[in-house]
């Protein structure tokens, strides 16, 4: 399975099928955006 991701704040927007587990960085939907607080400097 697929995982997209937000290259910002890190956290799983959305899954799509693929035989690999693949990884797609992609961004949140304005707003939704969640900065990380205590991840990485
Ligand atoms: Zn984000």
């Amino acid at each position: 399975m697929g995982t997209i991701v937000c290259q910002t704040c890190n956290s799983t927007i959305d899954h799509f099928e693929d035989e690999k587990v693949t990884r797609l960085y992609s961004k949140c939907k304005s707003g939704e955006c969640e900065q990380p607080k205590d991840d990485l400097e």
